[in-house]
Parts: structure tokens; C-alpha cells; sequence
């Protein structure tokens, strides 16, 4: 059993539906950490926290950098001395922005520091509770139960699949992410803290829009039995929301 999740962007699409998921497991988390950016639009998500007392809801604009002290000041409060089980870094961007002519700096800039450089340094912020979950639950095997950072990728990162023009914010964003969770990856391994990067299928939402292949329940679910399966040997990898495993 998790104790303890943070999800990043809950209020709408994947975070809203991962939210969901783990409510309705035989033996949910003690403390589903859910985050938006903005209370107005997380409607579903209040409807949600008032009535499971298990779920949290955080203010947390990822990119609002200056504001992930006081952030981690508040997730303490919740968490007490238990530390965090999961960081789900879930909140993502997608500019719509096709081919090299109509790309200019600031798509990319945008993609870079939502998609790449917010999940690597709330994860920075987040170690130390990481590591204390991981210490306290030292009975425990390596996976989710102990410490586990999820990274939400997207197979439109992998290079040795690519076979489509423009993108470059979104692929290349994720791909760094893709890279810094393998990094993470080594560099927390001493602390028994492990970190993998998952594609979630092409999903119905705002992102993946109507046209999409899989609806929001059957990639959560099975991103959540994945997240409650993954162990030492998943450690580093890149996964797909049905366990299978990606070529990067
Ligand atoms: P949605 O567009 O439906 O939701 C995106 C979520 O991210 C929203 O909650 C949004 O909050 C939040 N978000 C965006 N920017 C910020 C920010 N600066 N601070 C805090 N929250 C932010 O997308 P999905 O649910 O489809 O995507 C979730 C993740 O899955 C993303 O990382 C995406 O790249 C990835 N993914 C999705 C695929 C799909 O087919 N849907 C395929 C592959 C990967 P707000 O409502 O405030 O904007």
C-alpha cells in the first residue's frame, strides 16, 4: 500500500483521472496530494476532496519557482514526519506548434521550463521527504511503497521511434525529461529512491484531444497498477501507462 502521492495538474485530464483511480483501489493511499494552479478550475477536484479526507488539493504553479519552499513547508504539514512515498510529475504542456517556420524561442523556452525543468526541480525541493519515506519504510522493497518519482513523458520523446516533422518543443522537452529521469535515477539509487518516465497511451483529454485512441480510465488505471507493480528492475526506465517497456 502507497501512503502517500503528490500528482501534479490535477484538476483536469490524466491528474484528475489518476486522482480517481486511486480512490477506488481495494486499499487506497492515506494521503493523495492533489495540485492545480488555480482553485476556479478544479471544481471536480474540490467535489472530490470534500468528500474523501484522504485527498489534499495544493495551490502549485509548477513554474512558479520562488514558490516551492513554501509549497514544501505546506506538503510537510500534511505529511507529518512520514515523508513522501510518490512524486507524480504530471503537469505538462503541448504548444501546438507544428513546423520549423512557425517555431519561434519562446515555444520552446515555455515547453522547456513546464515539461523539464519544473519536475526536475520540484523534484530537488521534494528529496528530502523522498528520502525520509524511503527510510521509514526500510522494511519495505525498493518501489512506490518506499520512494518513487514518476515522470509523465510521452512516446513523442522517444528518438529511436520518431518518425514526424515539427513538435521540437513538446519531443524535445520531453526527451530531457526522458534523460533526467534516467538520471535521477542513478543519482538516487543510493537512497533507495527510484524514478521511471511513462507514456500514458494517446489519451482523450484537453491535450490529446477527440481524436485519441484510448479514453482516461483505462490509461490511469493501468498507469496506477503499473505505479503500485514497479520495483528495483523498473528503476531508470521508460515505460508505457500498460507496463510495457519503450525504446528511448
Ligand atoms: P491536459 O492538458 O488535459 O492537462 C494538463 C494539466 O497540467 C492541467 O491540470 C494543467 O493545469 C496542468 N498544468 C499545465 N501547466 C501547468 C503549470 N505551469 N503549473 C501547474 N499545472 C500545470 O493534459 P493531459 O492530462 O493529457 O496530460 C497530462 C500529462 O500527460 C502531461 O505531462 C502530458 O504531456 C502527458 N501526456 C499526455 C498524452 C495524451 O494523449 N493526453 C500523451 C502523452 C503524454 P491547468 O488546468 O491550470 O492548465
Amino acid at each position: 500500500m502507497i501512503k502517500s502521492i503528490l500528482i501534479t495538474g490535477s484538476n483536469r485530464g490524466l491528474g484528475l483521472g489518476l486522482v480517481k483511480q486511486l480512490l477506488s483501489i481495494p486499499n487506497p493511499p492515506d494521503k493523495i496530494i492533489a495540485t492545480c494552479r488555480n482553485l476556479e478550475n478544479a471544481k471536480e477536484l474540490r467535489e472530490i476532496a470534500n468528500k474523501h479526507k484522504n485527498v489534499h488539493i495544493l495551490l502549485l504553479d509548477v513554474t512558479d519557482f520562488n514558490s516551492y519552499d513554501d509549497f514544501k513547508r505546506k506538503l510537510e504539514n500534511i505529511l507529518q514526519d512520514d515523508g513522501l512515498n510518490v512524486l507524480f510529475n504530471n503537469a505538462g504542456t503541448y504548444p501546438r506548434v507544428t513546423k520549423l517556420e512557425l517555431l519561434n524561442s519562446s515555444h520552446l523556452v515555455n515547453a522547456f521550463v513546464t515539461n523539464t525543468v519544473a519536475p526536475i526541480m520540484l523534484t530537488k525541493t521534494l528529496v528530502p521527504l523522498l528520502k525520509t519515506a524511503a527510510q521509514k519504510n526500510s522494511d519495505k522493497p525498493i518501489g512506490s511503497e518506499r520512494a518513487a518519482i514518476i515522470n509523465m513523458s510521452s512516446i513523442l520523446a522517444s528518438i529511436s521511434e520518431n518518425s514526424s516533422e515539427g513538435l521540437y518543443p513538446y519531443k524535445c522537452s520531453k526527451a530531457a525529461l526522458n534523460m533526467a529521469t534516467k538520471t535521477l535515477s542513478i543519482e538516487l539509487k543510493e537512497d533507495n529512491i527510484m524514478a521511471i518516465c511513462l507514456h500514458p497511451g494517446w489519451v482523450k483529454t484537453d491535450m490529446g484531444g477527440p481524436n485519441a485512441r484510448l479514453d482516461i480510465e483505462p490509461s490511469v488505471k493501468g498507469i496506477v497498477d503499473l505505479i503500485l507493480s514497479v520495483n528495483s528492475e523498473h528503476n531508470g526506465g521508460f515505460y508505457q501507462y500498460d507496463g510495457k517497456q519503450l525504446p528511448w
